[in-house]
């Protein structure tokens, strides 16, 4: 068989641990017997991160902003632990949030579902892709402790001196205050995100806050979406045929338990933050959801949504046998595959992609899965393999539909 050709590189971001021992045989088993792979490889694992003082992700970051694709394996953030485990020169920031705070990026969250892990609500028979806004509010609060009557005020002082006062509360006890931000450029950047991954995705677009009670601060949010989508979309959702929709956000939440799914919600920093949570719970695991960071300006970050799987890395080291699902990092190198296929006009790329994510999908509703699955899985008949015996079971799938 030929393999297939790539003109522009892929941004190949490798990380740490379990999900590094991945990356390797995906590429041996899964990519490079198919594919004239062409990366521009970055090694953002934290061995490397400390010896480039942590260079490496951003040349990494603005690699992915020049080329506009990248896919990235699970990376440690170092902590206190990490920082004596690896003799670290300092605790670096999580790569994810370099990358992040380069690209100006959104993250979108979608579960990958396969037949026998059913969605603990009925009604969801299509993934439902959350988008966090990933700036300000509580995140950034400034808080406050009242431990005596007094009277609290929002002061905004302009450069040129000049004030505005409100009061917020006459205490005449013991209370708590909080004072937060967002920035219209930070709001606008999220909206741009949102409604070009609904187009690349062809989906539907919710987006949700609380402006009938919020009437400035969540009603800034509302206004910035309608205005850029008036301006700026409307016309190529509607020749997309999708809808952008807002609502309340208690209305949002009950309107998502009663959909089928099949749609982008787009959420504030907080609902996002508690969603996505209960989003991937109720798909089922944390191992079956994939991630992409996608830039106002179109640029994409394919990765998994899951960690390094730490606990599993240590049995591996150990010599024990592993059972690893690599499903979402598979889906990471598919996403990135098929859009870089998409902007260079290779058919045979994005089809491939198809391909390998039905194979994926297919090998574990014959039953042949990773123990994680095994345990959530109602199919009859299932089978738990380790982490090297799945991949090669999802090859002799691939190679039957080739
Ligand atoms: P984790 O790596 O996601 O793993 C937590 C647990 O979830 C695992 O111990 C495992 O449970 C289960 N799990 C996760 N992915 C799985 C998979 N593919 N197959 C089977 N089981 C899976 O989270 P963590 O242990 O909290 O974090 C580990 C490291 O990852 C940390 O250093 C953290 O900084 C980093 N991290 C990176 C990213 C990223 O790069 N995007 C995201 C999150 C965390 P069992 O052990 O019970 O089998
Ligand atoms: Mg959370």
């Amino acid at each position: 068989m030929q393999k297939i050709k790539m003109n522009v590189p892929l941004v190949e971001m490798d990380g740490d641990e379990m999900t590094r021992i991945i990356w390797k045989s995906i590429k041996e088993i899964l990519l490079l017997p198919y594919i004239d792979l062409k990366t521009e490889y970055y090694d953002l694992g934290l061995v490397n991160r400390d010896k480039t003082e942590d260079q490496v992700t951003i040349e990494a970051a603005n690699a992915n902003k020049k080329y506009g694709v990248a896919v990235k394996c699970a990376t440690i953030t170092p902590n206190a632990q990490r920082v004596e485990e690896y003799n670290l020169k300092q605790m670096w920031k999580s790569p994810n949030g370099t990358i992040r705070a380069i690209l100006d990026g959104t993250v979108f969250r979608t579960p990958i579902i396969v037949k026998g892990i059913q969605a603990l609500v009925p009604s969801w028979q299509k993934p439902i892709t959350i988008a966090r806004h990933a700036y300000g509010d509580i995140y950034k609060d400034v808080e406050y402790i009242v431990n005596e009557p007094g009277k609290a005020e929002l002061v905004f002082t302009n450069e040129k001196g000049e004030q505005s006062r409100q009061i917020i509360h006459e205490f005449k006890d013991k209370g708590v205050l909080l004072g937060m931000h967002n920035l219209n450029s930070s709001i606008a950047s999220f909206a741009r995100s949102c409604f070009n991954y609904a187009l690349e995705l062809k989906q539907d677009l919710w987006f949700a806050t609380k402006d009938t009670i919020s009437k400035q601060y969540d009603h800034t949010f509302k206004d910035i979406f309608q205005e850029i989508y008036e301006n700026e979309y409307k016309q190529r959702f509607e020749e997309t045929n999708i809808e952008y929709f807002y609502t309340l956000i208690d209305d949002a939440v009950a309107r998502v338990m009663r959909s089928e799914g099949g749609f982008i919600w787009a959420c504030k920093n907080y609902d996002g933050d508690v969603m996505s949570d209960m989003i991937a719970a109720a798909f089922g695991s944390l191992a079956m959801m994939t991630s992409v960071l996608v830039s106002p300006d179109g640029s994409f970050e394919y990765e998994a949504a899951h960690g390094t799987v730490t606990r599993h890395y240590y049995r591996h080291l150990q010599g024990e046998e592993t059972s690893t699902n690599s499903m979402a990092t598979i889906f990471a190198w598919t996403g990135a595959l098929r859009k870089r296929g998409e902007l260079d006009g290779l058919q045979d790329l994005v089809e491939f992609a198809d391909k390998l994510e039905q194979a994926s999908i297919k090998t574990i509703e014959a039953g042949i899965m990773t123990k994680d699955l095994v345990a959530i899985s109602t199919l009859p008949n299932k089978k738990a393999v380790n982490t090297e015996q799945f991949l090669q079971e999802v090859a002799k799938t691939l190679n039957t539909m080739l």
